[in-house]
């Protein structure tokens, strides 16, 4: 394994990081602190908040305007004017004249490609990304002059020269010995000579050098595939709130932040969507064991929540409570009394046919019940399987997931989360082969009661090595 290089830092700031010249401002002092202290941070950057789903509208747009390309066009001049008049706040004198010129180049090609749909009406996944990488190349294109006219030494630098990846577009799978051998030799000299490196996140290139993305949300990928080749000491993922809590702070206003937490926790959290990480985007980081922390940039005072391979101990069974809503039960019933071999297999495949992620299964010897969060293929999957079984559903469901390492082996842990909740019915329930997770579902309009009674019960006497309980005494007073 290489050797830990503890002084580089992947700063990792997320769209809303970056969403105004305010917020750019923003960013570069919180960099520069970490300059101050003498490390050498690696600058990775997502679009400008909302460009990426704008982006994509406009190719939409394009590919339904059967000729009529204006309102792909539109969308194309909103977001030109929006990332001038950014980068005319931040950059001055003849270095904005040329970032304006970038600029222009960057829109003139991408009205080029629009107009290009329009007329052909064809969309594919490869021209997608190249549309889509608009938002992070040109976020990362001002940022780096912004840089530069705060006095930083600062470099641009293409992410697709550094990302490599396969060419499976619209979700990338990164080449990590390629990306290494770019970083040590476009990236690593930078940060030698004190230089701080600004990238987009979230895109690369196919081994034919064609544009890739690494997926939605892909700039954390990103962040963590350089930390992890790099061996940085840290890879820092900065968004708009202050780490994970507890719960949902909505829900539960005196809800805590959870000053640490483990990778396997914070992965499971991760499909709440909760604004945490996606599982597979720290995996990098978690093989060389490069801690992960979540910050705020707008109270970059906050030291947020730090994600690590072995979390130390913690009195309280669970980290955090999350819920879910907007889910669908399937009961599927085998139609023949004696269960014959293979149909959990053939109900699986029906799912697996329409492309339809289940999130949590229950079966007992006549029946399986599972749940999913799109409705889309429903009727579809539903009339497949009613040639093999009794079929039912029901909507408006919720989740609701209390993780923790240490409810591991604690006996009576259910029997407390169900006393809790005594006045809610429960569809299904189950703990997760983790062993770190129990799960269960519920109708949704008993989520607010349920995560409140149980966050009440298992957060009365918070652990202070874990939860930042000093906000919450603050906030009492
Ligand atoms: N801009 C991309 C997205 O919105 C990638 C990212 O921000 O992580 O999905
Ligand atoms: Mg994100």
């Amino acid at each position: 394994m290489s050797t830990p290089r503890n002084n580089i830092v992947v700063m990792k700031f997320g769209g809303t990081s970056v969403e105004d010249a305010t917020a750019i401002a923003r960013t570069i002092m919180i960099v520069a602190g970490r300059k101050q202290k003498g490390l050498h941070p690696v600058v990775v950057v997502s679009a400008m908040s909302k460009v990426t789903d704008a982006l994509l509208a406009s190719a939409a747009a394009a590919h339904a305007g059967r000729g009529d390309r204006e309102p792909a066009l539109d969308i194309s001049a909103r977001l030109r004017v929006r990332h001038i008049e950014t980068a005319a706040r931040l950059v001055s004198g003849a270095a904005l004249t040329a970032l304006h010129r970038a600029i222009d180049e960057h829109f003139d090609a991408l009205d080029e490609l629009l107009r290009g749909i329009a007329a052909v009406g064809e969309l594919t996944v490869r021209t997608s990304d190249l549309i889509v990488s608009y938002g992070e190349r040109l976020s990362s294109l001002i940022i780096a002059a912004a840089f530069a006219e705060q006095g930083f030494e600062s470099a641009h630098v293409d992410a697709r020269q550094i990302i490599r990846t396969d060419g499976h577009y619209g979700k990338a799978a990164p080449n990590e010995t390629a990306i290494e051998q770019a970083l040590l030799s476009k990236v690593l000299p930078l940060l030698e000579a004190g230089i701080i490196p600004v990238m987009g996140g979230f895109i690369g290139s196919s081994p034919e050098g064609e544009t890739t993305t690494l997926g939605r949300g892909g700039s954390d990928y990103t962040a963590a595939l350089i930390g992890g080749a790099l061996h940085a000491g840290a890879i820092e993922i900065w968004t708009d709130v202050n780490g994970i809590m507890t719960t949902d702070p909505r829900i539960v206003p005196e809800a805590l932040r959870v000053k640490t937490i483990s990778f396997e926790e914070a992965a499971e959290l991760a499909y709440f969507g909760a604004k945490v990480l996606h599982p597979a985007t720290i995996l990098p980081a978690v093989q060389k064991n490069i801690p992960v922390l979540v910050l705020n940039s707008r109270n970059a005072e906050n030291e947020g929540t730090r994600i690590t391979a072995t979390p130390p101990p913690c009195s309280s069974p669970f980290k955090s409570i999350a819920a879910k809503k907007k889910l669908t039960i399937i009961d599927i019933v085998a139609s023949r009394m004696l269960l014959a071999h293979g149909f959990l297999k053939s109900v699986f495949d029906v799912f697996d046919k329409h492309g339809c992620a289940i999130d949590m299964v229950s079966t007992s010897e006549v029946s399986i019940s599972v749940t999913v969060d799109s409705k889309e293929a429903l009727p579809a999957i539903c009339a497949e399987l009613s040639q093999i079984a009794d079929v039912k559903y029901e909507s408006n469901k919720a989740l609701i997931c209390l993780v923790g390492e240490d409810i591991r082996g604690i006996c009576g842990i259910a029997a407390q989360v169900f006393a809790a909740i005594s006045h809610v019915n429960i569809r299904m329930i189950s703990q997760g082969a983790s062993e770190i997770n129990m799960s269960f579902m519920i109708n949704e309009e008993d989520v607010e009661e349920a995560v409140r009674s149980l966050h009440r019960k298992f957060f009365v006497a918070p652990d202070p090595a874990i939860f930042d309980v000093q906000a919450q005494a603050a906030a009492l007073q």
